[in-house]
């Protein structure tokens, strides 16, 4: 009975919820207990549906106090860059990465005046990757500073800095890039406006977000990577990226899907982990086998591209036009 109660306590409070995209009432608690099988930093964590444009946001939202807690020192996207066959693969993954976004680049402004900006940058391994480029003029921020010593010494211009309170610096840019970085915010799409008020003439926006629509959510689902519970808060689709694009006034937003096969290797990975049998010991969130695993699932995570069920994807958001002529 008390829990009967519960159940119906539970759905009338959902209800109240509005999706931040869309603003509709139909979600649904889909997605219950998802547990941090990574980290073990906080306890399992819900997931709304929203039935209409396809928005999955935790439920409720996380305090912001508690953070910080999520990104232990452990933390991989902080590991140093230094010599090791993970490093090595992921830079080759980086320097596809920064082929793949350059093309979006602005080509009348020469490569060491545009201005590039990347939010969430981890260990900087993308900013190194444009560097290698050819683009001078990089900047990056993150909410810690745990790195910055290793790539100060790079002419990166760093500033330590949480972008939902404020914009980290006071200048526009002609590139902001967020990579795996829009579904770790409480409002991603003020964070969005916060970019989209700093970027000038003809700037661009690109994002890099797991994709809601990947095979992968369906095989794994409480166990899908693209959770990193509790640490991701909202994720999307195509369709529903788009709407954000269309709310915020950007003139369009183009998406392209990216392969990324540790979104198989970590699922797997969450599967064993769940189990006393089948757990292991994991560094930086990471098991022994997580990198063959990845290597073995490339194949599928190409193919996906194909189908419109890729494992992450890429948005670019282009300014307004009609706001060109009163940008900074
Ligand atoms: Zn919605």
């Amino acid at each position: 009975m008390v829990t009967e109660i519960n159940t119906i306590l539970e759905k009338t409070i959902i209800k109240q919820v509005n999706c931040i995209l869309c603003n509709s009432i139909d979600q649904e608690l889909i997605f219950k207990g998802i547990k941090d099988l990574e980290y073990e930093t906080y306890k399992p964590v819900d997931y709304l549906l929203c039935k209409n444009c396809g928005l999955i946001s935790q439920y409720p939202l996380p305090e912001i106090n508690l953070l910080q807690r999520f990104y232990p020192d452990e933390y991989r996207n902080y590991l140093p860059v230094k010599k090791s066959l993970f490093t090595s693969l992921k830079n080759t993954q980086f320097k596809n990465l920064a082929n793949k976004i350059t093309k979006y680049f602005n080509k009348d402004i020469k490569n060491n005046d545009l201005k590039i900006l990347e939010i969430g940058f981890g260990n900087g391994q993308l900013l190194l990757a444009l560097q290698e480029k050819g683009y001078t003029s990089l900047s990056g921020s993150d909410f810690t500073d745990r790195v910055f010593s290793s790539l100060k010494e790079k002419g990166i211009e760093l500033k330590a800095s949480n972008i939902e309170e404020r914009f980290p610096f006071n200048e526009v840019f002609d590139v902001i890039i967020m990579n795996n970085v829009i579904e770790h915010f409480l409002n991603p799409k003020k964070v969005l406006e916060n970019c989209k008020s700093n970027l000038s003439k003809n700037g661009i926006i690109i994002l890099i977000t797991p994709n809601t629509d990947a095979l992968e959510l369906l095989f794994f689902k409480n166990y899908w990577a693209g959770f990193h519970a509790p640490r991701h808060t909202f994720l999307f689709n195509e369709k529903n990226i788009k709407l954000v694009g269309k709310d915020l006034g950007f003139t369009e937003v183009i998406t392209e899907p990216i392969c990324d096969p540790g979104q198989w290797s970590i699922s797997i990975q969450n599967v064993f982990q769940n189990l006393s049998l089948t757990k292991s010991k994991l560094k930086n969130g990471m098991s022994f086998y997580l990198m063959p695993l990845s290597l073995l699932f490339t194949p599928i995570a190409i193919i996906q591209n194909f189908i419109g069920k890729s494992t992450s994807m890429l948005c670019v958001f282009k300014q307004e036009l009609s706001r060109i002529s009163t940008a900074k």
